[in-house]
């Protein structure tokens, strides 16, 4: 779908994937006005075929849109493309567990012009590309790496926003945590360099104490972490089960402590692509330290199949998550 000034939204269209042509002087290279989404379409035990909170996603889109500067695509355009490609690329939705469509939503400046502004022409598009269980092998705890030399996000910038400059800008941390002999990066705030913000392409929880007693923190929306559609999902979840959930700030010490004195119990990450993954071992500049025995605690656990449940029609969707589509 095109936008273009004075015109709006306009020219929908559903064709084969191919090469797109690029002016070298688009706005886009050298300005950055790109921001992108991520969903999935799930094949349900029955056969339909259904997406998880595409509003959501409609949503967190508008918002980025909005912080760079860029036309907000209305709701009902994002959702109805979103059907539009799942209907069409309906044999490429995988019916083995775990396994989805994976739906890349994204929109650029197609403006040609040398000048910072924004851009009066853009091009939004979906991709679609079935994707495997994220753990072929079983579920395998992440190692991280907690980054306190550089920040992904600050104060008053692009962190809450799903938009590309925030992937370049991770990317050297990621390497760096790769060096280290870690999976992920953990990001901090970037003023303090003390509250977990998130990790990777991932949010995080925290689970104090056990069984029914059990806490689950997160760390709360600082402006500067992407709010994720897992995370929110989450919170619900584990009201549903009966867990007491919150949502405030976390230090790199509390979580150190917690795990330290036996308080801290689990430690997971959130988001589209995993669904739910365990942190398993923590490195950092001020320590290193590991939490669980290499397998899932009992919550995370349960709150995983809870949502790869609901996600693909094994279970009561009582929030009205789920969209069909076929
Ligand atoms: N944080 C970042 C930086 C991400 O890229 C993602 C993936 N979109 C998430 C968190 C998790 O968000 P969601 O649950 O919406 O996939």
């Amino acid at each position: 779908i095109r936008w273009t000034e004075g015109r709006g939204w306009h020219d929908a269209q559903l064709v084969p994937y191919g090469p797109l042509e690029l002016d070298p002087a688009n706005m886009t290279i050298h300005y950055g006005q790109s921001i992108f989404e991520g969903l999935k379409a799930y094949r349900t035990a029955d056969g339909r075929i259904q997406t998880f909170r595409p509003e959501a996603n409609a949503r967190r889109f508008q918002a980025s849109a909005a912080r760079l500067a860029m036309p907000e695509l209305p709701e009902e355009l994002f959702v109805a493309a979103v059907e539009a490609l799942v209907q069409q690329d309906q044999a490429w939705v995988p019916d083995q567990d775990e396994a989805s469509l994976y739906l890349r939503p994204f929109m650029f400046a197609t403006e040609v012009g040398l000048g910072v502004r924004p851009a009066n022409e853009y091009l939004f598009m979906i991709i679609a590309s079935p994707a495997g269980a994220y753990f072929p092998g079983g579920i395998k705890p992440v190692s991280v790496w907690i980054s306190e030399e550089y920040v992904r996000a600050a104060p008053g910038g692009t962190g809450a926003a799903k938009c590309a400059g925030n992937y370049a800008a991770s990317l050297v941390a990621q390497a760096q945590a790769a060096e280290k002999g870690c999976d992920q990066v953990v990001w901090l705030d970037a003023v303090e360099r003390r509250w977990i913000e998130e990790m990777g392409g991932m949010n995080l929880y925290f689970v104090f104490g056990e069984g029914e007693n059990a806490r689950i923190v997160t760390p709360e929306l600082s402006g500067s972490l992407l709010p994720g559609i897992t995370r929110d999902s989450l919170l619900s979840i584990a009201a549903d089960l009966g867990y007491s959930t919150e949502e405030r700030k976390i230090s790199t010490d509390e979580w150190r402590a917690g795990v330290a004195d036996g308080t801290l119990t689990e430690v997971f990450a959130c988001g589209t692509a995993a669904v739910i993954t365990p942190v398993g071992s923590v490195k950092s500049a001020s320590g290193d330290w590991t939490i669980g025995d290499g397998t899932p605690g009992p919550i995370t656990a349960k709150l995983r199949e809870t949502l790869l449940a609901l996600q693909t029609g094994r279970r009561e969707d009582t929030h009205g998550w789920m969209h069909p589509i076929v």
